[in-house]
């Protein structure tokens, strides 16, 4: 543990409501007193499973978990508060007995979909996220805006639009995501959206090929199409797109756990992490979402370090390679 503690790593794949600690959660949920019976009922139950621990028997079965969060992240002053709290358990030291634990990453890229609610605009969703990011410095922090599949078009281009707006007044949006549902969308409509992330200098990561063909329509040339500059997931890539990919060095986001908990990936053996590490292709260990996965980054690299089946069963010289990848992965590196 203390190796990759001590390796500076970058966290790129980070959705900001997957990734509240469940007590700032619990917390939130006594204060509200202004949900709807039926809102915290949900709430309830919501909190539950996640208290429990979550079971998926597919990736469809993940995204029923947000609701519940959504009722306790609806105004300004509850995302501050997550996001400071996701923020702290990233980059912040903490103490162990007498002993300090260092930060779990040198740097976050933080990604969140602007919502809005009837207590705030996306405008306003952006700034809250936002103030508390850059709290940190510039050098440690920062935010992508993300597009939900599920939205339509003219909301894909407000948020689209609002990310650039608040790049060029000088906020710290480094990016855009694309995110969601991977079944929903047609995402030729979204192409218009993805060229003002390019013209803005932005820069563009796609959850691309997070389930396999028989289940998604084909949307991976479409998403390549975008030119975009990191990659999520990319696990059901055919051979000529895995090519396409390694030829332009686009930086894949890897998460394992993730993979595994929604069963997209079997195990670790098969995990197509191992193809690009053949390649030497540049990737990047990323958690998801801390909240339903329970892991941490520190988890996700000794999975990269045990032996097999456990993990990956690299030696501590890959391991490290891998962690510099991640940090040349950076929007603002690339
Ligand atoms: P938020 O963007 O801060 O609200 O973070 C939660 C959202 O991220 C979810 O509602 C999903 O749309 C998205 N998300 C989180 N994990 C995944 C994933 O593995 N695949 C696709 N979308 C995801």
């Amino acid at each position: 543990v203390s190796f990759i503690r001590s390796l500076p790593k970058a966290e790129l794949h980070c959705h900001l409501n997957g990734s509240i600690p469940l007590a700032t959660l619990q917390r939130l949920a006594a204060e509200r007193d202004d949900l709807t019976d039926e809102a915290s009922e949900a709430v309830k139950s919501g909190l539950e499973t996640l208290k429990q621990g979550v079971q998926l028997s597919a990736i469809g079965d993940f995204f029923g978990l947000f609701p519940a969060v959504y009722s306790l992240t609806s105004n300004p002053a509850a995302l501050r508060e997550v996001t400071r709290d996701v923020l702290h358990v990233f980059l912040d030291p903490k103490s162990e007995g007498d002993q300090i634990i260092p930060p779990e990453c040198a740097y976050l890229e933080l990604r969140s979909t602007p919502r809005k609610t009837p207590h705030m605009t996306r405008k306003q969703y952006i700034e809250a996220v936002l103030a508390e990011v850059e709290a940190y410095p510039a050098d440690k922090a920062a935010l992508i805006v993300s597009v939900d599949r599920r939205m339509s078009v003219e909301d894909a281009l407000e948020c689209v639009s609002l990310a650039v707006n608040l790049r060029n007044e000088g906020r710290r949006v480094v990016g855009v995501d694309l995110c969601g549902d991977p079944k929903a969308g047609d995402m030729k409509d979204f192409i218009p959206a993805f060229e003002m992330v390019h013209k803005a200098g932005l820069g563009l990561t796609l959850h691309i090929a997070e389930v396999s063909y028989s289940e998604l329509p084909p949307d991976t040339d479409v998403l390549l199409s975008a030119r975009p500059t990191r990659l999520g997931h990319a696990t059901f890539l055919n051979d000529a797109e895995q090519m396409y990919i390694c030829d332009n060095k686009i930086p894949i986001e890897i998460c394992l756990t993730s993979n595994l908990l929604c069963k997209t990936v079997t195990d670790l053996e098969s995990h197509h992490i191992n193809a690009y590490l053949q390649q030497d292709h540049p990737v990047s260990i990323c958690t998801d979402d801390i909240l339903p996965f329970r892991t941490s980054l520190t988890a996700e690299y000794a999975l990269l370090l045990a032996k097999q089946p456990l993990g990956l069963g690299l030696t501590e010289e890959q391991v490290e390679k891998i962690a510099k990848f991640g940090m040349a992965s950076r929007f603002t590196s690339l």
